[in-house]
């Protein structure tokens, strides 16, 4: 709809001042080093439709790394190479309620198993179903695999934030060693969490997200190349489960708010989708007490309301 795009167009800038007045009220997160050094005043989006026509604004060229966006990812290359039973035989389908950091739940409620895969113990098991005969095979296929669906060949780790990543991640390790006693996670615990700081710390901007949201609004194919990328099934996979639990604890209020599918990650990004139509990339490092972009969350609440856009 070329008519919606332009009206999105000219109603963006005053959207964007009126979410950017928000920052101030956030925090970026720093528990990551690295990540501390975003702007907290950033703010900016790139809307993407079948045609590849686009709409940006305000900080839409910050770089920033993609965090836990990148576990939707992750969890559909996992379901490519291991297929529905094998991943689910592994990780739940269900929200927990709890921290997106938390173990609370892999000891109390059995079979032990994270309840979903984008809280990160879930994430983790996701990364050791990657297919690879190395650590660096398993890294590089998922690299590659996020180049192809961003249709940018140049997306690549941020080597500061991995390091970073890595050296502070007492509690990532802490998990990935309890799943590994329980039989959940297989193989070296270090080698898996190299592969998952590494997608973690894969670095973008606004359009790639766009794109890469583009091929899930349009069930697994590039509208713009034609080319199927990823099964539908898995797609609607993905999809529930950013409805379920892809705004960490504040998923309930989001899809009410704004009703789309969509994943945030700590470094401030949201990947969203108005399903069939566009793709969509927001970065505001800036982040809320639910960890989600204080005014990403404000811009697409207002602009889901404005445009009709909510699928409930
Ligand atoms: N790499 C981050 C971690 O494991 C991802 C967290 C997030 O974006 O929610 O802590």
């Amino acid at each position: 709809k070329q008519d919606e795009l332009s009206l999105v167009q000219n109603r963006l800038p005053v959207w964007l001042e009126e979410s950017k007045q928000l920052c101030d009220k956030g925090k970026v997160a720093s528990y990551i080093p690295e990540l501390a050094h975003a702007p907290r005043q950033a703010l900016g989006i790139h809307l993407m439709d079948a045609s590849g026509k686009s709409v940006s604004g305000g900080d839409c060229g910050l770089s920033f790394t993609m965090q836990s966006i990148s576990k939707i990812f992750t969890l559909l290359l996992a379901l490519m190479d291991n297929g529905e039973k094998a991943v689910f035989d592994k990780v739940g389908m269900e929200p927990t309620g709890d921290n997106f950091n938390s173990m609370l739940k892999l000891e109390l409620v059995q079979p032990g198993i994270p309840f979903n895969p984008l809280i990160n113990a879930g994430a983790i098991v996701i990364s050791s179903l990657i297919a690879g005969g190395s650590t660096k095979e398993k890294a590089d296929r998922t690299l590659q695999f996020f180049r192809t669906l961003a249709n940018n060949d140049s997306l690549s780790v941020d080597k500061a934030v991995y390091e970073s990543e890595a050296e502070t991640a007492d509690l990532n390790r802490s998990m990935a060693y309890f799943l590994k006693d329980n039989g959940v996670l297989e193989g070296d615990v270090n080698d898996v969490l190299d592969v998952y700081f590494r997608h973690c710390s894969i670095q973008v901007q606004c359009k790639d997200l766009a794109r890469m949201a583009l091929v899930l609004a349009f069930d697994g194919t590039d509208p713009i190349t034609g080319v199927n990328l990823i099964p539908r099934r898995y797609v609607q996979i993905a999809k529930t489960f950013m409805v379920t639990c892809g705004m960490y604890n504040a998923s309930g209020e989001f899809a009410i708010e704004v009703g789309l599918p969509a994943k945030s990650g700590v470094a401030g990004g949201i990947l969203t989708m108005v399903p069939g139509r566009y793709g969509i990339g927001v970065v505001g490092p800036s982040l809320n007490a639910k960890g989600n972009s204080i005014a990403g969350v404000h811009l697409l609440e207002t602009m889901s309301k404005e445009m009709d856009w909510s699928l409930f």
